[in-house]
């Protein structure tokens, strides 16, 4: 390590009780081991309803590196995080589960390769504890999401990475409410760079994502940074046009060249049909660009983020 930094954690637990005590356990021994400090973890309650916010008290009374933020009622993972983005006080914070399938003993790799120069690390899967079911569906997500979004968004990775302070800065300063923080952390830019962890089981109790919330996740993902959807009409609208050209094209080539009978009529119906669907799929189209551009409009992002600026005398 350069010099000396505060580290700080921040983690999101909700209805964690059974896994709490060994997680203040193993990431109070991983923070012992890295020098600089004081380093401090910042765990937010997402409105726990088994007494996880109880113990989150005692713990922090028994360890003054613990800050506890206690949220009014479940707000979901993505605000939690965000919660504990707001409260951390360190020049790099690592945001990672509350359920210790994020492993805190990689946070020195992490630390080491900020030590590099890179503002952003983020931990890859390796292999993943989840069924095949699981990890089909998250395969397809991630290439989905990539496919469809504007910005270049590396595979497979989650929310559990090491952000420079000026990483979390820039995150915070985008306003909106439907939060998919690992797209934002991509959007902002400097250097980036991905290690390969293996993903461990669930220490204690079951997930707290259901599948509904899995989905919303994948359209907070998708829709937050793309319009491709809206997209979508436009060019079916020309898709279709042009086909009943081709087909108008064909239908009087029938008539006249290759003298086939066709009932009377049943040509122009097809292609006015064809025409006028294609005509408003494509004008649908043209709404949807601009619903598109309001929408990017309303997240009311910052335009960019600033590295440096360099001023001549
Ligand atoms: N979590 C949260 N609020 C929620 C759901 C989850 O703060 O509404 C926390 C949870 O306690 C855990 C992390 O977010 O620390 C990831 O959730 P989980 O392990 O249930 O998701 P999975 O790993 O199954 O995707
Ligand atoms: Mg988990």
């Amino acid at each position: 390590m350069t010099e000396p930094l505060r580290l700080s954690l921040a983690i999101p637990v909700y209805n964690e009780r059974e896994v709490l005590p060994t997680l203040v356990a193993r990431v109070g021994a991983v923070l012992d081991k890295i020098p600089g400090g004081p380093h401090e973890i910042v765990m937010v309650d997402d409105g726990s309803s088994d007494g996880t916010a109880d113990l989150l008290e005692q713990e922090a009374a028994k360890d003054s590196r613990i800050v506890a933020v206690l949220l009014s009622r479940n707000f979901g993972h993505q605000t939690a995080i965000t919660a504990a983005m707001d409260q951390v006080n360190g020049d790099v914070i690592v945001i990672m589960d509350g359920d210790l399938q994020d492993p805190p003993e990689v946070i020195p790799q992490l630390l080491a390769k900020h030590a590099e120069g890179y503002d952003v690390v983020y931990a890859q899967r390796g292999e993943r504890q989840e069924g095949w079911y699981l990890r089909v569906c998250y395969w397809l997500f991630y290439r989905l999401v990539a496919m469809l979004s504007n910005i270049r968004l590396p595979l497979d990775s989650g929310d559990f990475a090491l952000l420079s302070r000026r990483i979390v800065d820039a995150m915070r300063e985008a306003p909106e409410r439907q939060r998919y923080l690992r797209g934002l952390r991509s959007w902002v830019g400097f250097k980036q760079i991905g290690i390969v962890v293996d993903r461990a089981g669930r220490h204690a109790g079951k997930s707290k994502y259901t599948p509904l919330k899995l989905l919303k996740l994948a359209s907070d993902g998708i829709f937050a940074f793309s319009i491709v959807p809206l997209r979508a009409a436009l060019v079916l609208g020309l898709l279709a046009i042009v086909a009943s050209l081709v087909y108008a094209v064909y239908a009087i080539l029938a008539r006249l060249v290759f003298e086939t009978n066709t009932p009377p009529g049943f040509a122009s119906l097809i292609v006015v049909i064809v025409f006028l669907a294609g005509v408003q799929l494509m004008l649908l189209g043209v709404v949807g660009e601009y619903v598109g551009r309001i929408y990017e409009e309303v997240k009311a992002r910052p335009h960019y983020i600033l590295r440096k600026v360099i001023r001549g005398k």
